[in-house]
């Protein structure tokens, strides 16, 4: 083989073995060693105009880190990486890496392993590093919800001087992204992430909950110069059909915060999860890990390649004993008082739209029943908004959070501002929106400059990470 050709060759992630890694909650991928992740890194073309930065929610200057992990130079990767990512120990584990789709390599079939080598820049390099702020501005900011777009608002704030309190109903923080199985996410990485954040004004506020505790109203009339509400989708959607309610059927969300809480959860013998997304490949591939020998079934009313989920977590997913139910929606659950059975639809695809989507319908009188005892519903989440007035004018999105309708996500309301995102990288991207638009209006509201994200290390202002003449990122929220 020659070098030319080397280049196409991705060096290959190592993969704990099927058999062990569903005995438990090991992690399923391993890191690359420094000569695999310096080998992977020099196939990279170092593009002047590289899609895969322009692809990042958060613009993550991942051509630049891939350089230096190139030549072995880890220290320098890992401070490229957190100027502008300070979730990356997260990211490194669970990004759905849209860099790597809009990669030039993958033209070729073979992106770069964009997302793991951002994981070599953390491991090899000094990761423990700080973050600066800037001279104390003397006012406060109150964000309610410690998921990802709350913790990268109050990063981007306390980078700019203002002080900072996250009001967080559960007891936890890290949102939604407390809910990833340490099997992805093993080490509690939101944690390793905040370290770095122990130079700023920051406070958190456990066991406040929103409409109940506190109001955005009642935060501004506290003196909090403004409101970021980022309390994400967390409660669970039903499809609406009978026996929805028995003891045995669990939201997929609650289900795996207990378990990654290690709190008890009873399942049965015979599972069936509903829905096609990543929660529920999270939730089978946890019910297999919890309950070996018993039998896990995932059923989705549209096709494997129409199915929310990263091919990644498919893919990883088939070896572990996992029967996969395309084309079946669920009509009916059996059972008296406890779940007894599930009635499953069976669905067709219709032909293409003008859009060249295609729609499912059910197939007449066609249904199956599958016997079991335990039924995790993963069929989408949406926002909380009880006790929020309707003075807000909140906008929800198809994926269930809440959105300031007007630019820079402002609510109806002067002073707060509220949003989310489909994914950790998204929602940190919404973040940054919302401080920034927050930045700007306490700016004009004291006649002062707003000014771009100081440099995290206290080193002067950040450049934009994108080349001259770039017109900006690509991605939608
Ligand atoms: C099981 C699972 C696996 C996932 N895996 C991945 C993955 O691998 N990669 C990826 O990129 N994304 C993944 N996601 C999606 C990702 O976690 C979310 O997109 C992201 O967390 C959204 O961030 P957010 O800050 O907008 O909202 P959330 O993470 O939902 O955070 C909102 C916070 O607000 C709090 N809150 C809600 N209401 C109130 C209230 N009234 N008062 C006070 N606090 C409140 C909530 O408790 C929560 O902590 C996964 C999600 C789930 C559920
Ligand atoms: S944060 Fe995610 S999308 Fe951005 S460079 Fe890293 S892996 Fe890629
Ligand atoms: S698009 Fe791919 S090849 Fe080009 S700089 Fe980015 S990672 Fe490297």
């Amino acid at each position: 083989m020659n070098a030319a050709d080397s280049r196409y060759l991705r060096i290959e992630v190592p993969e704990e073995h099927v058999e062990e890694r569903i005995a438990d909650f090991r992690e399923v991928l391993h890191s690359y060693s420094r000569e695999e992740a310096m080998l992977e890194a020099q196939r990279c073309l170092q593009c002047a105009l590289p899609f895969c930065v322009e692809a990042c929610p958060i613009t993550q200057d991942c051509r630049g880190y891939i350089g230096l992990v190139a030549q072995g130079q880890f220290d320098e990767a890992a401070r490229l990486t957190l100027r502008e990512n300070p979730l990356a120990s997260t990211l490194c584990k669970v990004c759905y890496h849209y860099c790597e789709d809009a990669c030039i390599m993958k033209g070729r079939g073979v992106p770069i392993a964009i997302r793991h080598l951002k994981r070599a820049a953390l491991e090899f390099g000094n990761s423990g590093l700080e973050y600066v702020p800037s001279a104390p501005r003397h006012q406060r900011v109150a964000i309610v919800g410690a998921g990802p777009s709350g913790i990268m608002a109050a990063w981007e704030l306390c980078l700019r001087g203002y002080a900072v309190t996250i009001f967080e109903r559960q007891p936890a923080i890290g949102g939604q992204a407390g809910a990833i199985p340490h099997y992805r996410m093993p080490n509690h990485e939101l944690l390793i992430d905040l370290q770095r954040f122990r130079n700023f004004d920051l406070t958190f506020v456990n066991g406040r909950t929103a409409g109940v505790d506190l109001t955005p109203e009642s935060l501004l009339a506290e003196g909090y110069r403004a409101v970021f509400v980022a309390i994400g989708a967390s409660r669970a959607s039903y499809p609406g059909i009978p026996g929805e309610q028995l003891d045995g059927v669990l939201p997929a969300l609650d289900f795996l915060y207990d378990v990654n809480q290690s709190r008890p959860v009873t399942l049965g013998r015979h599972v069936v999860v509903v829905g096609g997304g990543d929660v529920a490949i999270d939730s089978v591939r946890t019910a297999r890990r919890l309950s070996p020998g018993s039998s896990v079934t995932m059923a989705y009313r549209r096709t494997r390649g129409e199915s929310p989920a990263g091919e990644e977590e498919i893919r990883e997913t088939e070896p572990e004993g996992i029967e996969f139910r395309w084309l079946v929606g669920p009509v009916r659950i059996l059972g008296k008082d406890h779940v007894e059975g599930i009635v499953l639809q069976k669905m067709e695809l219709t032909q293409p739209d003008a859009s060249g989507r295609r729609s499912v319908r059910p197939l007449e009188g066609q249904t199956e029943t599958i016997e079991c005892d335990t039924v995790i519903m993963a069929v989408g989440e949406k926002a909380d908004l009880t006790g929020f007035s309707d003075a807000l004018g909140l906008k929800i999105g198809t994926k269930g959070w809440p959105e300031g309708s007007r630019p820079g996500y402002r609510t109806s309301l002067d002073g707060v501002f509220a949003a989310g995102g489909r994914s950790v990288v998204h929602a940190m991207a919404a973040g940054t929106k919302a401080a920034e638009a927050i930045d700007a209006y306490l700016c004009e509201k004291d006649g002062r400059r707003a000014g771009h994200r100081p440099d995290p290390y206290g080193e002067g202002e950040s450049p934009p990470p994108f080349p001259e003449g770039y017109s900006g990122p690509v991605w939608k929220p």
